[in-house]
C-alpha cells in the first residue's frame, strides 16, 4: 500500500493541505445528500481538486469502492444468500 496515500487518509479533515474542492455551501454530501458533518474524500495525492465532500457512510463506500468492494459484489452475495434460502425452506415444506 502506498504509505502517503493511507497517511493522508488517516487525517482526513486534518492533514490534508492543499486546494480542495470548496466545502458543498448546503453542507450536504455530495454522493447521497445527507446533512452531516462531511470529509474530503481524495484519490490524488498531487491533486487535492479530485476530490468529493462525504458523509462518513459514503466516505467508507468509496473508501471500499477503491479496494474493489463493490455494490455489485454485495449484490451478488444477497442474491447468492436468497437463493440459497430459498432452496432450504422448499426442502423443509417437502
Ligand atoms: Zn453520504
Amino acid at each position: 500500500m502506498d504509505y502517503n496515500r493511507s497517511h493522508v487518509i488517516r487525517y482526513h479533515g486534518y492533514a490534508i493541505v492543499g486546494d480542495k474542492r470548496s466545502y458543498p455551501p448546503n453542507g450536504q454530501c455530495e454522493l447521497c445528500g445527507e446533512k452531516r458533518r462531511l470529509v474530503y474524500h481524495h484519490w490524488d495525492n498531487d491533486n487535492f481538486k479530485l476530490g468529493l465532500w462525504l458523509c462518513p457512510h459514503c466516505h467508507i463506500l468509496a473508501e471500499k469502492t477503491e479496494k474493489g468492494i463493490t455494490s455489485e459484489k454485495y449484490l451478488q452475495l444477497k442474491a447468492e444468500v436468497e437463493a440459497q434460502e430459498v432452496r432450504v425452506s422448499e426442502r423443509i415444506k417437502v
